[in-house]
């Protein structure tokens, strides 16, 4: 036997009792006649005792080489501390060894395997097995898991089947690219692996499974953003004879209930906003509301006067950032810089103080006056002590830049607090979005959305009007997740895929299977999904997935500690008939 007790569970009351642990070194000092050793698992951290006058001496000898990280098992009494350490949940106690035996020895780590480490990212990537060893990131796999099994328990207690689904399919690209698997045995052929497992949740709709949610993991080929992971995990999950209010209600209640069980939090609250609101307020598809500075749009209130920066722009919008107006001219000209940086992409910024005393100064008093700039105080919602930003042209871009920036004055005003919720839905999203690159619609969520009642119409008129039954579930900032009601008879999927430029043979060959079960009595459906890791972290109060992730990639794609992707030798690329020209 190992151990009698883990490193975590010995109390005052155990004092008298002889045990066993089992555990690594975590630090050893030798005072010469005494040695402490904190021996470390992933319960906690016990004190060891050697001394001189009560312990074996071959066991003190034995202690003296004790390096750090070696696995050791020992065995002794548990006696009462002398000096105790509140702060730890084992300090009243030690234990005075009388046997020792060293399990494995261990090479001096590359960084300190402690709460506050000395290893950098690329180190602790490399070793990530060590890095797991440290409470804060053990801590966040242990609060992964929490999560994850009170998803699976509400689920299965709402009538909810976990079904796999396969992971290697048809390449069917859904938005993202697909990575691929060359197949041995179907030579110049390949599987893909999936990017979520829509059609297959679907089809089990049309197998009558009624309720299915799976814990998923997905894989999209995206050049890749800050913090995406080319393969991640879903909640995923579909529903049939529903309607879009169904699927809000049951996922308000997930929601409600995780953030209850694992944040002892209650919020009731799941305001709804349509996607055209949420960006005329906040520019911004996934709006973070725990704080104000909502967009005013000014073009009524600027584009009279001579101003032609102003006059010649689809949008002049503009938020006040409160206390702003005692920024310096140098804080002014780096917010300036700041917005003119190639990620945010703005041309300039106009800036407007309100002033205590009810008066305004602006970069462009040239052209206005107080009256004016009291409209555009009236507007952004400026109180005296606020600076207003105000940035103008073609309306997207401009949104996206002024949201850019709310969200940076938000971060340094302290205003995105970590322990606040603030879920809401955004319903009504548009089916189709232009793509600038391939000049063509593209289904803004994916190709199985189902249009507004009504709307189908209006596809032939004005594609872009479209709104689809597609809704977003967003937390602080963040889209948790999203889904839609499907389209459920094959003659409306055909007419989708014919207006998302697919030619009917394009539309046979990827989906014929799905527009077939389409013909086998497909009941309504549709569905959901939340991204897991983002949920997680959120929820754990932090914004960086790749902590919860137990081996995560970094920024390239790489699994940096198992050297992955690699190069396959001749033999295996001969067996599937590759050739790789470089
Ligand atoms: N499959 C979709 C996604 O991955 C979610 C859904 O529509 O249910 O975004």
């Amino acid at each position: 036997m190992y151990r009698t007790h883990n490193n975590g569970g010995l109390r005052a009351a155990n004092i008298g009792e002889t045990v066993t642990l089992s555990g690594w070194v975590q630090k050893s000092r030798d005072k010469g006649f005494m040695i402490w050793v904190d021996l470390r698992d992933r319960y906690g951290i016990t004190q060891l005792i050697f001394d001189e006058e009560r312990t074996p001496k071959d066991v003190m000898e034995s202690a003296r080489d004790l390096g750090r990280e070696f696995v050791v098992q020992v065995t002794g009494e548990v006696i009462e501390r002398e000096s105790k350490n509140p702060k730890m949940p084992t300090g009243d106690i030690e234990i005075l060894v009388k046997e020792l035996k060293v399990l494995n020895s261990s090479r001096t780590p590359p960084f300190t395997i402690e709460t506050e480490t000395d290893g950098g990212e690329d180190l602790r990537m490399k070793y990530r097995y060590l890095d797991i060893r440290r409470n804060p990131v053990k801590e966040k796999l242990i609060f992964r898991h929490k999560v994850t099994i009170a998803v699976r328990n509400y689920l299965s207690e709402q009538g909810f089947i976990e079904v796999e689904t396969p992971y290697l399919i048809k390449s069917t690209p859904e938005g993202a690219r697909d990575f691929v698997v060359p197949s041995r045995m179907n030579e110049g052929q390949f599987y893909a692996l999936p990017q979520s497992p829509q059609t297959f949740k679907q089809l089990l709709m049309v197998g009558g499974m009624d309720k299915y949610f799976q814990i998923v993991k997905c894989f999209r080929d995206e050049d890749l953003r800050a913090d995406r992971q080319p393969e991640f995990t879903q909640i995923d999950c579909e529903m049939a004879f529903v309607e879009q209010e169904d699927i809000l209600n049951v996922f308000e209640g997930l929601t409600k209930f995780l953030l209850k069980e694992i944040n002892g939090v209650e919020i009731n609250k799941f305001p709804r906003m349509t996607y055209d609101e949420a960006m005329a307020r906040y520019g911004n598809d996934k709006p973070d509301i725990r704080f104000g500075m909502e967009f005013g749009e000014l073009n009524e209130v600027a584009q009279h006067k001579g101003f032609n920066v102003f006059n010649n722009a689809d949008l002049v919008v503009g938020i006040a950032i409160p206390g702003g107006a005692q920024y310096t001219r140098k804080e002014i000209d780096k917010l300036i810089d700041w917005v003119k940086r190639p990620q945010v992409g703005a041309l300039g910024m106009v800036y407007v103080k309100c002033n205590e005393d009810g008066t305004y100064k602006s970069s462009v008093d040239k052209f206005y006056d107080d009256q004016d700039l009291a409209k555009w105080a009236e507007k952004t919602g400026a109180k005296p002590g606020d600076l207003i930003c105000v940035l103008s042209g073609e309306s997207q871009k401009t949104r996206a830049q002024l949201s850019a920036l709310r969200m940076e004055m938000a971060e340094r005003l302290g205003l995105r607090k970590a322990d606040e919720f603030a879920p809401l839905w955004v319903v009504d999203f548009p089916l189709l979005e232009w793509d600038e690159e391939t000049e063509r619609y593209h289904a803004m969520h994916h190709p199985f959305t189902s249009p507004k009642p009504g709307q189908l119409e209006m596809l032939d008129s004005d594609p872009g009007a479209v709104k689809a039954n597609a809704y977003d579930l967003v937390l602080n900032g963040n889209e948790i997740g999203g889904g839609s009601i499907r389209i459920f008879d094959s003659e409306t999927q055909s007419t989708m895929f014919d207006h998302l430029g697919f030619t009917k043979e394009e539309a046979q060959a990827q989906f014929g299977f799905l527009m077939e079960a389409f013909k086998y009595g497909a009941p309504p459906h549709g569905g959901i999904a939340f991204g897991l890791d983002r949920l997680v972290a959120i929820l754990g109060g932090q914004e960086t997935i790749r902590d919860f992730i137990a081996f995560p990639k970094n920024n390239a794609g790489r699994d940096v500690m198992i050297d992955a992707p690699a190069t396959i030798d001749d033999a295996q690329l001969k067996e599937l008939n590759l050739k790789v020209t470089l």
